[in-house]
């Protein structure tokens, strides 16, 4: 293992740059706030860890990229920051996630009010769910891991017609796996950043993809026709875990991140840390380092403090009373995956409440 150890200083740079105007926007924070901040560069900092690589195919290693400070994505013409009319978070879900509508629906509305915590300020809608041949989206079982898999450039196009006209961004998501190309294995996701939207898959977050236990494999052989999508009917989604629901909050706000502009992280641990693959966006932490939290901050323009209560409040409490009873639903989020972070929260917070 190798860990990738910045200087004080050039973390400092970093997060507050040498530049008067941007020095001048950091001096606006709360000491509070400032405190929680500079925890990223302080020796004795402990809420802030630095990147650990464990192989050479994870991807600081296999994609070098320009590091990408909080002065460069203030003065990039790439920043993206919600404005009036335009800034809401739309969400498309393509065919069902879980074994019933009412699971779908649960799993949804947990990730919207994970969306509405994270981007503290911001409101997020989910669009009413299509099917996949609603979409009329070209289809194939991959010759490898027999598994259905949907051509992501075919609802990229259908989201693009769909955008709402007051969308920050509008991103689909869905259980069924991907891909870009007839050459290629498959694709995680597929986004247009200059047009805001992006379409990612959950299904290779199911523990037992890659192994034989998967059940999401076609074991007949069938002749597909194109045009014939009574292959999706009750075909096979994951399991709704609490794992599941960390990958997926990950990889939502991951995605939502670089519409705005944010550059993979490699400052520090972090959400927007760029992963190759499932054991390695794994360990990258759930929430933003601080560098990536103030370019955040400066879009949305959130409290700070206020957004980690929302944040502790997604895992402590229930989904919203109103829409559990209006759908009738029963929420029992299940937060098993998520413990290790509310401490981190709880210690975020006593760093600005002291
Ligand atoms: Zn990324
Ligand atoms: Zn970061």
């Amino acid at each position: 293992m190798e860990t990738i150890r910045h200087n004080e200083e050039t973390l400092r740079t970093a997060l507050i740059s040498n530049h008067k105007d941007v020095i001048e926007l950091y001096e606006k924070f709360s000491p509070r706030v400032k405190r929680l901040l500079e925890e990223a560069f302080r020796p004795d900092g402990t809420l802030f860890k630095p990147i650990e690589l464990y192989s050479k195919s994870d991807w600081i290693l296999s994609h070098p990229e320009p590091k990408q400070d909080f002065y460069t994505f203030y003065s990039s013409p790439q920043r993206k920051a919600p404005i009036l009319r335009k800034n809401i978070i739309y969400i498309q879900t393509i065919g069902s996630f879980g074994d019933s509508e009412a699971t779908t629906e649960m799993y949804i509305q947990w990730l919207k009010e994970y969306c509405e915590a994270f981007f503290y300020g911001l409101m997020v809608k989910f669009l009413d769910p299509v099917s996949v041949s609603q979409i009329g989206c070209v289809f194939r079982i991959n010759t490898y891991s027999h598994n259905l898999q949907i051509r992501s450039g075919n609802i990229l196009k259908y989201l693009k017609k769909k955008k709402p006209k007051d969308a920050f961004c509008i991103v689909g998501i869905t259980m069924i796996d991907l891909y870009p190309e007839d050459s290629w294995n498959f694709v995680f996701g597929q986004a247009s950043l200059t047009e805001g939207m992006g379409v990612f898959s959950f299904a290779r977050y199911d523990d037992d993809f890659y192994t034989m236990n998967y059940k999401g494999r076609l074991t007949k052989k069938k002749h597909l026709a194109p045009d014939d999508y009574s292959v999706f009917d009750g075909y096979y989604t994951p399991p709704i875990t609490s794992k599941l629901l960390l990958r997926s909050c990950k990889t939502l706000t991951h995605e939502i991140g670089h519409v705005f502009g944010m550059h993979h992280c490699q400052w520090l641990q972090c959400v927007m840390q760029g992963s190759n693959h499932l054991e390695e966006s794994d360990r990258r932490p759930i929430d933003l380092c601080p560098i990536c939290l103030r370019k955040m901050q400066c879009a949305i323009n959130f409290d700070i403090k206020e957004r980690y209560k929302a944040l502790l409040r997604w895992i402590e409490e229930d989904s919203d009373p109103e829409f559990l009873a209006r759908k009738m639903l029963i929420s029992l989020k299940p937060m098993e995956a998520f413990k290790e972070w509310k401490e981190w929260l709880l210690q975020c917070l006593r760093f600005l409440e002291e």
